[in-house]
């Protein structure tokens, strides 16, 4: 995917990974986990295509979700109390 650009200008990049998140809608959240509590050797591959990835700009941390047929970008209402928001949440309880 190589680059993704923020509407306020900012460049993120897709190799960054201290911007990204994925994230899974609750219905399939059950349904992945049966697969993989059936088989857990395979956890990677099965959980996987349940996940969609999006970023968190840097500077003014809209959301940007980048999907096959479109980009969507969201503002929070208070930008600088969603700033870490997908930071990673072994980052988060090890403060
Ligand atoms: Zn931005």
């Amino acid at each position: 995917m190589g680059k993704i650009y923020c509407s306020c200008g900012e460049m993120l990049s897709d190799n960054s990974e201290a911007n990204k998140a994925r994230i899974i809608a609750d219905k399939d959240f059950e349904k992945m986990m049966e697969q993989i509590i059936a088989k857990p050797a395979d956890a990677y591959w099965l959980a996987a295509p349940y996940f969609e990835s999006f970023y968190q700009c840097y500077h003014c941390h809209n959301l940007i979700f980048v999907l096959p047929n479109a980009t969507l970008e969201f503002k929070p209402v208070d930008p600088e109390s969603s700033a870490d928001l997908v930071a990673a949440y072994l980052r988060k309880t090890s403060d």
